[in-house]
């Protein structure tokens, strides 16, 4: 069995499965509440962004996981 711990919150997720329970992301393996958490914070900073462009996107994603992961999580409450 596969099993696999997310980068930011070291959650164990067993038989994991790619972009459902775990996402890949800036060389990190990251945890679905994790994804969430990143989609929420970056979200204003990519809808604000035109034109839009992936290599930015791709760097604010990797800096974003980077600050996550020394501090052990995403700072941010999700508020929908
Ligand atoms: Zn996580």
């Amino acid at each position: 069995m596969k099993v696999l711990s997310c980068d930011v919150c070291q959650k164990v997720l067993e038989s994991p499965i790619p972009d459902r329970t775990y996402y890949h992301m800036a060389h990190r393996e990251i945890c679905e509440s994790c994804h969430d958490k990143l989609e929420f914070q970056i979200k204003p900073t990519v809808r604000s962004k035109t034109p839009f462009n992936y290599d930015w996107y791709l760097k604010l994603v990797g800096e974003s996981i980077e600050k996550a992961i020394q501090k052990g999580k995403f700072d941010v409450k999700i508020t929908y």
